[in-house]
């Protein structure tokens, strides 16, 4: 039922280039878009009444975060609305098919754009619908997700201006295939740019400090706080009696996601996640993963940040703090961890894994160096 799309390092590098473009003058320090390509849409069914939704990527190629559909006896709960509305849609009328009870609650397991941009959507097709997020999420949220759709024709702009110079933001010829890449998302630009017209923007309504029990009828979902992570306010999704995990993006396979975020607070986040009694974990991107595997791989991001973490505490009392020295501290990084061992553990022998997870380092040091800056 499911089939995997490959990575594509390409639509990656330009989604950094662009979302830095659009976010330049903000203070958003975090992008919504992740590594990988998804090409098809798949649904899984987990269990009886739980199914989860991957999505393909936008046309403009950006990713989708992955949707599931937790179903009870009265109501049903969805975590993640995806980033399309047209892809939202396509959705409701999937959990229609599955089950007349109302989706009653729409988890927001933080703000980025991937995994929010349908509450609206939602919002329309159930009436009376909480959208629930912890409340820095709800904060940034209101804070960010409104200047999305004005930001969006620049995004547009910015791609075609690359196209026209053949030359990426940082001076960079492109090569024949980021060509492509890029025109493939500039032609993508204007049916996304149309659903977003149409989309009134919903917030979360129902917020949450630490955890929030409910009830579905004979199913029980916990929705909890753990830390500071890849945002500020990430939900974690749990249900005891079906020992499942929803992880949002503070797990994303098989390369993280860790562009901005909280480094110095990730593992102790990530330890809080594995002393859950869970047997299935759906990340906020990527497969499913089942018995160890799940545990196993929470286990390798905690030792992954916290050498990336260490090495870079070091170099940076070595070399010095403030964002001048960051290509110093840096490189001093790279030389100084065994990089290729860790590239081969998240991304074995693709390449194009092997280049988003130089990215996702790169972009980690980054993070780390600025919080040791105190931003
Ligand atoms: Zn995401």
């Amino acid at each position: 039922m499911r089939k995997n799309g490959g990575s594509n390092m390409q639509s990656l590098r330009l989604a950094i280039l662009v979302l830095a473009a659009m976010f330049a003058g903000s203070n958003a320090t975090i992008f919504g878009f992740d590594s990988g390509k998804t090409l098809e849409r798949t649904v899984t069914k987990i269990a009886d009444g739980i199914y989860t939704i991957r999505h393909k990527d936008a046309p403009d190629t950006f990713p989708q975060g992955n949707t599931t559909v937790i179903i009870g006896d009265r109501e049903v709960l969805v975590v993640d609305s995806c980033y399309l509305p047209s892809s939202a849609r396509e959705d409701i009328a999937e959990i229609r098919r599955w089950t007349d009870k109302p989706v009653r609650y729409l988890v927001n397991s933080h703000w980025h754009f991937d995994h929010t941009m349908g509450n609206g959507t939602y919002w329309s097709a159930f009436p009376g619908l909480n959208i629930v997020a912890h409340i820095e999420t709800a904060k940034q949220s209101s804070g960010y997700n409104p200047g999305w759709f004005e930001r969006f024709p620049r995004r547009g702009d910015r791609l075609r201006q690359i196209v026209a110079a053949g030359r990426d933001g940082n001076g960079k010829i492109l090569s024949e295939g980021e060509r492509k890449e890029y025109a493939d998302a500039v032609a993508g630009i204007a049916p996304v740019q149309e659903e977003f017209k149409l989309v009134v923007d919903r917030f979360p309504n129902l917020t949450f400090d630490s955890e929030l029990r409910l009830d579905l009828g004979n199913r029980e979902v916990r929705v909890m706080y753990l830390g500071r992570g890849n945002t500020a306010g990430d939900a974690v999704i749990f249900l005891p009696k079906e020992k499942l995990l929803m992880s949002g993006d503070l797990v994303v396979h098989p390369v993280p996601y860790m562009f901005g975020g909280y480094p110095k607070d990730f593992g102790d986040t990530l330890r809080r996640l594995d002393q859950l009694n869970f047997e299935t974990m759906i990340p906020g991107h990527g497969e499913i993963l089942r018995s160890e595997k799940g545990r196993s791989y929470i286990r390798l991001l905690i030792d992954f940040i916290e050498a990336v973490t260490t090495q870079v505490s070091i170099e940076t009392h070595g070399t010095g703090s403030g964002a001048a020295n960051l290509p110093a501290v840096r490189e001093a990084v790279q030389k100084n961890m065994d990089v290729a061992s860790w590239r081969q553990k998240f991304a074995g022998k693709s390449k194009d894994e092997q280049d988003a997870f130089d990215t996702t380092f790169a972009a980690m040091i980054t993070a780390a160096h600025s919080e040791i800056n105190g931003r």
